[in-house]
Protein backbone atom coordinates (compact mmCIF):
# COMPACT_ATOMS: atom_id res chain seq x y z
CA UNK A 1 0.00 0.00 0.00
CA UNK A 2 1.61 3.44 -0.67
CA UNK A 3 1.78 5.60 1.81
CA UNK A 4 1.31 9.51 0.97
CA UNK A 5 3.22 12.09 3.65
CA UNK A 6 0.91 14.73 4.34
CA UNK A 7 3.83 17.31 4.55
CA UNK A 8 4.57 16.14 0.59
CA UNK A 9 0.83 17.08 -0.41
CA UNK A 10 0.90 20.31 1.30
CA UNK A 11 4.25 21.34 -0.43
CA UNK A 12 2.86 20.12 -3.69
CA UNK A 13 -0.27 22.20 -3.31
CA UNK A 14 2.06 25.48 -2.06
CA UNK A 15 4.79 24.90 -5.29
CA UNK A 16 1.60 24.45 -7.71
CA UNK A 17 0.24 27.53 -7.00
CA UNK A 18 2.96 29.94 -6.84
CA UNK A 19 4.41 27.67 -10.12
CA UNK A 20 0.64 28.61 -11.75
CA UNK A 21 0.10 32.35 -10.72
CA UNK A 22 3.46 33.50 -12.81
CA UNK A 23 3.54 30.21 -15.37
CA UNK A 24 0.68 29.80 -18.23
CA UNK A 25 0.55 26.61 -19.52
CA UNK A 26 2.83 26.52 -22.57
CA UNK A 27 0.40 25.00 -24.75
CA UNK A 28 -2.15 28.31 -23.83
CA UNK A 29 1.39 30.25 -24.55
CA UNK A 30 1.46 28.90 -28.34
CA UNK A 31 -2.83 28.85 -28.83
CA UNK A 32 -2.36 32.51 -28.43
CA UNK A 33 0.70 33.42 -30.27
CA UNK A 34 -1.17 31.41 -33.43
CA UNK A 35 -4.39 33.27 -32.57
CA UNK A 36 -1.83 36.66 -32.81
CA UNK A 37 -0.46 35.58 -36.13
CA UNK A 38 -3.05 35.17 -37.80
CA UNK A 39 -5.79 38.08 -36.32
CA UNK A 40 -6.43 40.43 -38.98
CA UNK A 41 -8.27 42.84 -35.92
CA UNK A 42 -5.62 45.58 -34.70
CA UNK A 43 -7.32 45.95 -31.70
CA UNK A 44 -7.67 42.62 -31.38
CA UNK A 45 -3.81 41.73 -32.34
CA UNK A 46 -2.68 44.32 -30.06
CA UNK A 47 -4.17 43.23 -26.82
CA UNK A 48 -2.71 39.25 -27.51
CA UNK A 49 0.46 41.03 -27.90
CA UNK A 50 -0.03 42.58 -24.78
CA UNK A 51 -0.87 39.17 -23.33
CA UNK A 52 1.69 37.36 -24.66
CA UNK A 53 4.39 40.20 -23.37
CA UNK A 54 2.76 39.70 -19.79
CA UNK A 55 2.90 36.06 -20.03
CA UNK A 56 6.83 36.33 -20.69
CA UNK A 57 7.44 38.98 -18.55
CA UNK A 58 5.71 37.10 -15.33
CA UNK A 59 7.53 33.91 -16.35
CA UNK A 60 10.66 35.90 -15.76
CA UNK A 61 9.95 37.72 -12.97
CA UNK A 62 8.57 34.74 -11.10
CA UNK A 63 5.34 37.74 -10.36
CA UNK A 64 1.52 36.84 -11.09
CA UNK A 65 0.16 36.82 -14.51
CA UNK A 66 -3.16 38.75 -13.48
CA UNK A 67 -3.93 40.91 -10.62
CA UNK A 68 -6.63 38.43 -9.81
CA UNK A 69 -4.67 35.13 -8.50
CA UNK A 70 -7.84 33.28 -8.34
CA UNK A 71 -10.07 30.99 -6.16
CA UNK A 72 -8.36 27.72 -5.78
CA UNK A 73 -10.08 24.61 -7.21
CA UNK A 74 -8.71 21.21 -7.01
CA UNK A 75 -9.75 18.23 -8.15
CA UNK A 76 -8.23 15.49 -6.00
CA UNK A 77 -7.99 11.56 -7.66
CA UNK A 78 -7.11 9.02 -4.50
CA UNK A 79 -6.14 5.83 -5.71
CA UNK A 80 -8.07 3.29 -3.15
CA UNK A 81 -4.90 1.59 -2.30
CA UNK A 82 -3.33 4.88 -0.83
CA UNK A 83 -3.06 5.45 2.71
CA UNK A 84 -1.57 9.02 4.54
CA UNK A 85 0.97 8.78 6.78
CA UNK A 86 -0.92 11.15 8.97
CA UNK A 87 -4.77 11.47 9.47
CA UNK A 88 -4.90 14.35 11.35
CA UNK A 89 -6.34 16.66 8.77
CA UNK A 90 -8.68 16.06 5.94
CA UNK A 91 -7.76 16.67 2.08
CA UNK A 92 -9.46 19.51 2.34
CA UNK A 93 -7.43 20.90 5.46
CA UNK A 94 -4.83 19.68 3.44
CA UNK A 95 -5.47 21.80 0.36
CA UNK A 96 -6.28 24.78 2.23
CA UNK A 97 -2.90 25.15 4.29
CA UNK A 98 -1.03 24.48 1.14
CA UNK A 99 -3.05 27.46 -0.15
CA UNK A 100 -2.44 29.46 2.56
CA UNK A 101 1.33 29.09 2.28
CA UNK A 102 1.31 29.89 -1.63
CA UNK A 103 -0.99 33.26 -1.18
CA UNK A 104 1.18 34.41 1.31
CA UNK A 105 4.88 33.59 0.49
CA UNK A 106 6.87 36.64 1.33
CA UNK A 107 8.91 36.52 -2.14
CA UNK A 108 5.61 36.19 -4.47
CA UNK A 109 2.40 36.97 -2.70
CA UNK A 110 -0.47 36.48 -4.19
CA UNK A 111 -3.27 38.80 -3.42
CA UNK A 112 -6.06 36.81 -1.35
CA UNK A 113 -9.65 37.64 -2.86
CA UNK A 114 -11.33 35.19 -0.86
CA UNK A 115 -14.71 36.53 1.16
CA UNK A 116 -16.50 34.79 4.28
CA UNK A 117 -20.37 35.02 4.56
CA UNK A 118 -20.73 36.13 1.24
CA UNK A 119 -24.24 36.72 1.52
CA UNK A 120 -23.82 39.22 4.49
CA UNK A 121 -20.67 40.87 5.36
CA UNK A 122 -17.87 39.41 2.67
CA UNK A 123 -14.90 39.52 5.01
CA UNK A 124 -11.61 38.84 3.38
CA UNK A 125 -10.60 35.81 4.70
CA UNK A 126 -6.73 36.97 4.51
CA UNK A 127 -5.00 33.45 2.49
CA UNK A 128 -7.41 32.98 -0.20
CA UNK A 129 -8.41 29.71 1.67
CA UNK A 130 -11.00 28.01 1.63
CA UNK A 131 -10.24 26.57 -1.82
CA UNK A 132 -12.75 24.44 -3.55
CA UNK A 133 -12.15 20.74 -3.55
CA UNK A 134 -13.31 17.91 -5.71
CA UNK A 135 -12.40 14.73 -3.87
CA UNK A 136 -12.81 10.74 -6.15
CA UNK A 137 -11.63 7.83 -4.93
CA UNK A 138 -10.15 5.97 -8.00
CA UNK A 139 -8.48 2.38 -8.63
CA UNK A 140 -4.74 2.84 -7.86
CA UNK A 141 -2.24 3.58 -5.66
CA UNK A 142 -1.19 7.15 -6.49
CA UNK A 143 -3.12 10.67 -5.72
CA UNK A 144 -3.30 12.55 -8.87
CA UNK A 145 -4.44 16.27 -8.06
CA UNK A 146 -5.46 18.93 -10.90
CA UNK A 147 -5.30 22.54 -9.29
CA UNK A 148 -6.14 25.65 -10.94
CA UNK A 149 -6.68 29.04 -9.66
CA UNK A 150 -9.59 30.65 -11.57
CA UNK A 151 -9.99 34.25 -12.36
CA UNK A 152 -13.33 35.94 -10.86
CA UNK A 153 -14.46 37.67 -13.91
CA UNK A 154 -13.94 34.76 -16.19
CA UNK A 155 -16.34 32.43 -13.40
CA UNK A 156 -18.54 35.16 -12.67
CA UNK A 157 -19.73 34.16 -16.56
CA UNK A 158 -20.40 31.03 -15.95
CA UNK A 159 -23.76 29.73 -17.19
CA UNK A 160 -25.93 26.57 -16.59
CA UNK A 161 -29.14 25.08 -18.44
CA UNK A 162 -31.59 22.17 -18.28
CA UNK A 163 -32.42 21.65 -22.29
CA UNK A 164 -35.52 19.45 -23.20
CA UNK A 165 -33.67 16.65 -24.53
CA UNK A 166 -34.37 17.27 -28.07
CA UNK A 167 -32.51 20.67 -27.87
CA UNK A 168 -29.65 21.39 -29.68
CA UNK A 169 -26.70 22.29 -27.34
CA UNK A 170 -24.99 23.89 -30.09
CA UNK A 171 -27.56 26.46 -30.58
CA UNK A 172 -27.49 27.16 -26.78
CA UNK A 173 -23.87 27.67 -26.64
CA UNK A 174 -24.22 30.14 -29.57
CA UNK A 175 -26.96 32.23 -28.42
CA UNK A 176 -25.78 32.36 -24.86
CA UNK A 177 -22.12 33.31 -25.58
CA UNK A 178 -22.42 36.95 -26.63
CA UNK A 179 -24.58 37.29 -23.41
CA UNK A 180 -21.53 37.10 -21.47
CA UNK A 181 -19.58 40.04 -22.13
CA UNK A 182 -16.13 40.58 -22.00
CA UNK A 183 -15.92 40.02 -18.93
CA UNK A 184 -14.39 36.85 -19.23
CA UNK A 185 -11.06 38.32 -20.37
CA UNK A 186 -10.88 36.10 -24.16
CA UNK A 187 -8.77 34.81 -25.86
CA UNK A 188 -9.61 31.99 -23.43
CA UNK A 189 -11.23 28.31 -23.41
CA UNK A 190 -14.72 27.02 -22.75
CA UNK A 191 -15.33 24.24 -20.33
CA UNK A 192 -18.57 22.40 -21.16
CA UNK A 193 -20.11 19.81 -18.91
CA UNK A 194 -23.00 18.07 -20.71
CA UNK A 195 -25.48 15.63 -18.91
CA UNK A 196 -25.69 14.02 -14.96
CA UNK A 197 -27.70 16.63 -12.88
CA UNK A 198 -27.25 20.04 -12.44
CA UNK A 199 -24.49 19.93 -10.11
CA UNK A 200 -22.65 17.47 -12.42
CA UNK A 201 -22.45 19.46 -15.19
CA UNK A 202 -20.92 21.72 -14.30
CA UNK A 203 -18.38 20.09 -12.27
CA UNK A 204 -17.62 18.26 -15.54
CA UNK A 205 -17.24 21.61 -17.10
CA UNK A 206 -14.99 22.91 -14.35
CA UNK A 207 -13.25 19.53 -14.54
CA UNK A 208 -12.66 19.84 -18.60
CA UNK A 209 -10.59 23.24 -18.16
CA UNK A 210 -7.82 21.28 -16.75
CA UNK A 211 -7.15 19.63 -20.17
CA UNK A 212 -4.46 20.35 -22.66
CA UNK A 213 -5.64 23.08 -25.77
CA UNK A 214 -5.33 20.42 -28.45
CA UNK A 215 -7.99 21.22 -30.96
CA UNK A 216 -5.89 21.50 -33.56
CA UNK A 217 -5.04 17.89 -33.19
CA UNK A 218 -8.47 17.33 -32.95
CA UNK A 219 -9.07 19.22 -36.51
CA UNK A 220 -5.97 16.95 -37.96
CA UNK A 221 -7.13 13.44 -37.03
CA UNK A 222 -10.90 14.12 -37.12
CA UNK A 223 -13.42 13.09 -34.49
CA UNK A 224 -14.81 10.07 -33.67
CA UNK A 225 -17.44 10.86 -30.59
CA UNK A 226 -20.49 12.65 -30.22
CA UNK A 227 -18.47 15.01 -27.60
CA UNK A 228 -15.35 15.35 -30.70
CA UNK A 229 -18.22 16.80 -32.57
CA UNK A 230 -19.47 18.87 -30.97
CA UNK A 231 -16.11 20.32 -29.70
CA UNK A 232 -15.53 21.19 -33.70
CA UNK A 233 -19.06 22.84 -34.46
CA UNK A 234 -18.74 24.88 -30.99
CA UNK A 235 -15.42 26.33 -32.06
CA UNK A 236 -16.07 27.40 -35.08
CA UNK A 237 -19.65 28.93 -34.44
CA UNK A 238 -18.38 30.57 -31.55
CA UNK A 239 -15.07 32.13 -33.31
CA UNK A 240 -17.43 33.52 -36.42
CA UNK A 241 -19.32 35.26 -33.78
CA UNK A 242 -16.62 37.84 -34.16
CA UNK A 243 -16.48 38.90 -30.76
CA UNK A 244 -12.56 38.48 -30.34
CA UNK A 245 -9.79 39.59 -27.91
CA UNK A 246 -11.29 41.56 -25.02
CA UNK A 247 -14.27 41.76 -26.94
CA UNK A 248 -13.33 44.21 -29.65
CA UNK A 249 -13.88 42.47 -32.55
CA UNK A 250 -11.44 39.49 -34.22
CA UNK A 251 -10.69 36.27 -35.59
CA UNK A 252 -10.32 34.05 -32.44
CA UNK A 253 -12.27 33.96 -29.18
CA UNK A 254 -11.65 30.70 -28.35
CA UNK A 255 -8.40 29.14 -28.65
CA UNK A 256 -10.25 25.59 -27.53
CA UNK A 257 -13.63 24.18 -26.81
CA UNK A 258 -13.45 21.51 -24.17
CA UNK A 259 -16.35 18.94 -23.47
CA UNK A 260 -16.95 16.63 -20.35
CA UNK A 261 -20.24 14.45 -20.58
CA UNK A 262 -21.60 11.20 -18.33
CA UNK A 263 -25.47 10.06 -18.76
CA UNK A 264 -28.48 11.58 -17.52
CA UNK A 265 -32.21 11.05 -16.92
CA UNK A 266 -34.18 10.06 -20.16
CA UNK A 267 -36.33 13.80 -19.30
CA UNK A 268 -33.15 15.74 -18.89
CA UNK A 269 -30.28 17.40 -20.80
CA UNK A 270 -28.01 20.04 -18.20
CA UNK A 271 -25.35 21.42 -20.28
CA UNK A 272 -22.98 23.84 -17.84
CA UNK A 273 -20.60 26.25 -20.03
CA UNK A 274 -17.63 27.77 -17.82
CA UNK A 275 -15.33 30.31 -19.55
CA UNK A 276 -11.50 29.81 -18.70
CA UNK A 277 -9.64 33.05 -19.32
CA UNK A 278 -6.32 34.65 -20.64
CA UNK A 279 -5.28 33.99 -16.96
CA UNK A 280 -5.63 30.33 -17.78
CA UNK A 281 -3.41 28.57 -14.57
CA UNK A 282 -3.67 24.96 -14.17
CA UNK A 283 -1.51 22.30 -13.19
CA UNK A 284 -1.26 18.62 -12.61
CA UNK A 285 0.93 15.99 -10.70
CA UNK A 286 0.88 12.81 -9.35
CA UNK A 287 1.90 11.37 -6.00
CA UNK A 288 3.33 8.31 -5.71
CA UNK A 289 5.04 8.37 -2.08
CA UNK A 290 8.19 9.20 -3.08
CA UNK A 291 8.30 12.85 -2.32
CA UNK A 292 6.61 15.97 -2.75
CA UNK A 293 6.00 16.31 -6.75
CA UNK A 294 8.40 18.60 -8.88
CA UNK A 295 6.82 20.73 -11.75
CA UNK A 296 9.31 21.03 -14.40
CA UNK A 297 9.68 25.20 -14.82
CA UNK A 298 9.29 25.72 -18.67
CA UNK A 299 12.53 27.42 -20.81
CA UNK A 300 12.08 31.18 -21.14
CA UNK A 301 12.85 30.14 -25.08
CA UNK A 302 9.65 29.07 -25.33
CA UNK A 303 7.51 32.25 -25.31
CA UNK A 304 7.22 33.65 -28.71
CA UNK A 305 9.51 37.13 -29.34
CA UNK A 306 6.49 39.86 -29.29
CA UNK A 307 6.52 43.14 -29.88
CA UNK A 308 4.17 45.97 -29.55
CA UNK A 309 4.92 49.31 -30.69
CA UNK A 310 2.48 52.50 -30.11
CA UNK A 311 1.66 53.61 -33.46
CA UNK A 312 2.44 57.42 -34.84
CA UNK A 313 -0.74 58.24 -34.15
CA UNK A 314 -1.30 57.56 -30.86
CA UNK A 315 -2.48 59.99 -28.47
CA UNK A 316 -0.92 61.02 -25.17
CA UNK A 317 -2.92 62.32 -22.79
CA UNK A 318 -1.12 64.48 -19.20
CA UNK A 319 -3.98 62.85 -16.78
CA UNK A 320 -3.15 66.42 -14.50
CA UNK A 321 -3.94 68.64 -17.00
CA UNK A 322 -6.90 66.89 -19.11
CA UNK A 323 -10.21 68.33 -19.10
CA UNK A 324 -14.04 67.44 -19.97
CA UNK A 325 -13.37 69.72 -23.23
CA UNK A 326 -10.47 68.19 -24.42
CA UNK A 327 -11.58 65.01 -24.23
CA UNK A 328 -14.61 65.06 -26.23
CA UNK A 329 -12.56 64.65 -29.39
CA UNK A 330 -11.22 61.25 -28.45
CA UNK A 331 -12.41 58.38 -30.79
CA UNK A 332 -13.73 55.33 -29.93
CA UNK A 333 -11.06 52.91 -30.74
CA UNK A 334 -8.19 54.76 -30.85
CA UNK A 335 -5.54 53.88 -28.19
CA UNK A 336 -4.25 56.28 -25.93
CA UNK A 337 -1.17 56.76 -23.34
CA UNK A 338 -1.58 58.00 -20.34
CA UNK A 339 0.91 59.37 -18.11
CA UNK A 340 0.16 61.59 -15.08
CA UNK A 341 -1.67 60.68 -11.46
CA UNK A 342 -5.49 58.81 -11.58
CA UNK A 343 -7.56 57.42 -8.46
CA UNK A 344 -8.11 53.79 -8.18
CA UNK A 345 -11.56 52.36 -7.19
CA UNK A 346 -13.69 49.22 -7.40
CA UNK A 347 -16.42 47.42 -5.89
CA UNK A 348 -16.49 48.19 -1.78
CA UNK A 349 -14.76 51.62 -2.48
CA UNK A 350 -17.67 52.56 -4.75
CA UNK A 351 -19.77 51.22 -2.32
CA UNK A 352 -19.10 53.36 0.37
CA UNK A 353 -18.78 56.20 -2.07
CA UNK A 354 -22.23 55.86 -2.56
CA UNK A 355 -23.42 55.80 0.99
CA UNK A 356 -21.41 58.87 1.62
CA UNK A 357 -23.08 61.11 -1.00
CA UNK A 358 -26.24 59.33 0.03
CA UNK A 359 -25.86 60.71 3.50
CA UNK A 360 -24.82 64.19 2.62
CA UNK A 361 -20.86 63.71 3.46
CA UNK A 362 -19.03 63.94 0.10
CA UNK A 363 -16.61 61.66 -0.72
CA UNK A 364 -14.34 60.88 1.96
CA UNK A 365 -10.75 63.21 2.39
CA UNK A 366 -8.23 63.61 -0.05
CA UNK A 367 -10.45 62.16 -2.78
CA UNK A 368 -11.26 65.08 -5.58
CA UNK A 369 -12.16 63.50 -8.25
CA UNK A 370 -12.99 66.81 -10.36
CA UNK A 371 -11.39 66.03 -14.10
CA UNK A 372 -10.12 62.57 -13.03
CA UNK A 373 -10.01 59.72 -14.05
CA UNK A 374 -10.94 56.44 -11.74
CA UNK A 375 -8.91 52.85 -12.71
CA UNK A 376 -11.12 49.92 -11.62
CA UNK A 377 -8.22 47.79 -10.13
CA UNK A 378 -7.35 45.54 -6.92
CA UNK A 379 -3.62 45.38 -7.43
CA UNK A 380 -1.37 42.80 -5.58
CA UNK A 381 0.91 44.04 -2.78
CA UNK A 382 4.31 44.96 -4.02
CA UNK A 383 7.28 43.06 -3.48
CA UNK A 384 11.45 44.53 -3.36
CA UNK A 385 11.53 47.74 -4.85
CA UNK A 386 8.31 47.04 -7.07
CA UNK A 387 5.75 50.26 -6.70
CA UNK A 388 3.18 48.03 -6.91
CA UNK A 389 2.29 44.20 -7.67
CA UNK A 390 0.31 43.08 -11.03
CA UNK A 391 -2.90 45.66 -11.17
CA UNK A 392 -4.66 45.35 -14.26
CA UNK A 393 -8.47 45.81 -14.68
CA UNK A 394 -11.22 44.71 -13.12
CA UNK A 395 -14.43 44.09 -15.21
CA UNK A 396 -16.09 47.53 -15.60
CA UNK A 397 -19.49 46.19 -15.60
CA UNK A 398 -19.85 45.43 -11.94
CA UNK A 399 -19.18 49.30 -11.78
CA UNK A 400 -22.03 50.10 -13.94
CA UNK A 401 -24.63 50.57 -11.22
CA UNK A 402 -22.47 53.29 -9.40
CA UNK A 403 -21.24 55.24 -12.68
CA UNK A 404 -24.07 57.59 -13.38
CA UNK A 405 -24.10 58.78 -9.77
CA UNK A 406 -20.37 59.00 -9.71
CA UNK A 407 -20.13 61.15 -13.49
CA UNK A 408 -23.23 63.21 -12.20
CA UNK A 409 -22.37 64.28 -8.86
CA UNK A 410 -18.10 64.20 -7.85
CA UNK A 411 -16.84 65.62 -10.99
CA UNK A 412 -15.14 62.49 -12.67
CA UNK A 413 -14.82 62.31 -16.38
CA UNK A 414 -13.54 58.98 -17.25
CA UNK A 415 -12.62 55.50 -16.04
CA UNK A 416 -10.40 52.34 -16.99
CA UNK A 417 -11.56 48.94 -16.66
CA UNK A 418 -12.00 46.04 -18.53
CA UNK A 419 -15.12 44.85 -20.90
CA UNK A 420 -18.23 46.09 -21.81
CA UNK A 421 -20.50 48.40 -20.32
CA UNK A 422 -24.05 48.23 -20.02
CA UNK A 423 -26.53 50.67 -22.15
CA UNK A 424 -27.76 52.36 -19.73
CA UNK A 425 -24.16 53.22 -18.82
CA UNK A 426 -23.36 53.82 -21.85
CA UNK A 427 -26.30 56.13 -22.08
CA UNK A 428 -24.63 58.00 -19.05
CA UNK A 429 -20.93 58.34 -20.05
CA UNK A 430 -22.73 59.72 -23.60
CA UNK A 431 -25.44 62.55 -21.43
CA UNK A 432 -22.32 63.64 -19.12
CA UNK A 433 -19.65 63.77 -22.40
CA UNK A 434 -17.07 61.57 -20.07
CA UNK A 435 -14.96 58.10 -22.01
CA UNK A 436 -14.59 54.82 -20.74
CA UNK A 437 -11.11 53.40 -21.25
CA UNK A 438 -10.13 50.19 -22.15
CA UNK A 439 -7.15 48.16 -20.41
CA UNK A 440 -6.17 44.13 -21.59
CA UNK A 441 -7.61 42.03 -19.07
CA UNK A 442 -4.73 39.29 -17.64
CA UNK A 443 -2.04 41.94 -18.78
CA UNK A 444 -1.64 43.08 -15.21
CA UNK A 445 1.91 42.89 -14.56
CA UNK A 446 2.92 44.38 -17.95
CA UNK A 447 0.17 47.18 -16.49
CA UNK A 448 2.39 47.51 -13.20
CA UNK A 449 5.73 48.43 -15.10
CA UNK A 450 3.67 51.88 -16.10
CA UNK A 451 2.83 52.67 -12.78
CA UNK A 452 5.62 54.73 -11.04
CA UNK A 453 4.17 55.80 -7.61
CA UNK A 454 1.21 54.61 -5.74
CA UNK A 455 -0.32 55.81 -2.18
CA UNK A 456 -2.87 54.84 -0.63
CA UNK A 457 -5.53 58.00 0.01
CA UNK A 458 -8.40 56.53 1.64
CA UNK A 459 -10.18 53.11 3.04
CA UNK A 460 -7.27 51.48 4.06
CA UNK A 461 -9.21 48.98 5.72
CA UNK A 462 -10.78 47.76 2.42
CA UNK A 463 -6.86 46.48 1.47
CA UNK A 464 -7.05 46.02 -2.18
CA UNK A 465 -9.96 47.41 -2.45
CA UNK A 466 -8.57 50.80 -0.98
CA UNK A 467 -8.18 54.12 -3.33
CA UNK A 468 -4.90 54.31 -4.47
CA UNK A 469 -3.25 57.29 -5.58
CA UNK A 470 -1.14 55.66 -9.37
CA UNK A 471 1.11 58.08 -11.19
CA UNK A 472 1.45 56.54 -14.31
CA UNK A 473 3.91 56.91 -17.50
CA UNK A 474 2.84 55.46 -20.99
CA UNK A 475 0.12 53.61 -19.80
CA UNK A 476 -1.99 51.77 -23.05
CA UNK A 477 -5.77 52.23 -23.10
CA UNK A 478 -8.02 51.85 -25.63
CA UNK A 479 -11.15 54.21 -25.96
CA UNK A 480 -14.27 51.64 -25.74
CA UNK A 481 -16.52 54.58 -24.78
CA UNK A 482 -16.20 57.68 -26.00
CA UNK A 483 -18.04 60.61 -25.10
CA UNK A 484 -20.64 60.24 -27.97
CA UNK A 485 -21.78 57.06 -26.70
CA UNK A 486 -19.87 55.44 -29.12
CA UNK A 487 -19.23 51.61 -28.29
CA UNK A 488 -16.49 49.49 -29.54
CA UNK A 489 -17.91 46.38 -27.82
CA UNK A 490 -20.78 47.05 -29.65
CA UNK A 491 -19.03 47.99 -33.24
CA UNK A 492 -16.25 45.79 -33.10
CA UNK A 493 -17.76 41.96 -32.69
CA UNK A 494 -20.04 43.56 -35.16
CA UNK A 495 -17.75 44.45 -38.10
CA UNK A 496 -15.60 41.23 -37.52
CA UNK A 497 -18.91 38.98 -37.46
CA UNK A 498 -19.44 40.55 -40.94
CA UNK A 499 -15.83 39.98 -42.05
CA UNK A 500 -15.74 36.23 -40.86
CA UNK A 501 -18.60 35.76 -43.28
CA UNK A 502 -17.05 37.59 -45.80
CA UNK A 503 -13.96 35.06 -45.45
CA UNK A 504 -15.93 32.04 -45.24
CA UNK A 505 -17.74 32.64 -48.32
CA UNK A 506 -14.61 33.61 -50.06
CA UNK A 507 -12.95 30.57 -48.98
CA UNK A 508 -16.00 28.26 -50.11
CA UNK A 509 -15.38 29.60 -53.53
S1 LIG B 1 -7.51 37.49 -17.04
FE1 LIG B 1 -9.40 38.63 -16.62
S2 LIG B 1 -10.92 37.13 -15.90
FE2 LIG B 1 -8.87 36.19 -15.81
S3 LIG B 1 -8.21 36.48 -13.72
FE3 LIG B 1 -7.39 38.18 -14.91
S4 LIG B 1 -8.91 39.84 -14.80
FE4 LIG B 1 -9.88 37.94 -14.08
Amino acid sequence: MTVIRQQDFIDSIEDALQFISYYHPLDYVKAVEQAYLKEESQAAKDAMAQILINSRMSAEGHRPLCQDTGIVTCFVKIGMGVSWDNTDLTVQQMVDEGTRRAYTNPDNPLRASIVADPAGARTNTKDNTPAVVHIDMVPGDQVEVMIAAKGGGSENKSKMVMLNPSDDIVEWVVKTLPTMGAGWCPPGMLGIGIGGTAEKASVLAKESLMDPVDIQELMERGPQTTDEKLRLEIFKRVNDLGIGAQGLGGLTTVVDVKIKSVPTHAASKPVAMIPNCAATRHAHFHLDGSGPAELKAPKLEEWPEVTWEVGANTRRVNLDKVTKEAIQDWKVGETVLLSGKMLTGRDAAHKRIQTMMENGEGLPDGVDLTNRFIYYVGPVDAVGDEVVGPAGPTTATRMDKFTDMMLEQTGLIGMIGKAERGPATVNSIAKHKAVYLMAVGGAAYLVSKAIKKSRVVAFEDLGMEAIYEFEVEDMPVTVAVDSTGANAHETGPAIWKARIEELDSELAK
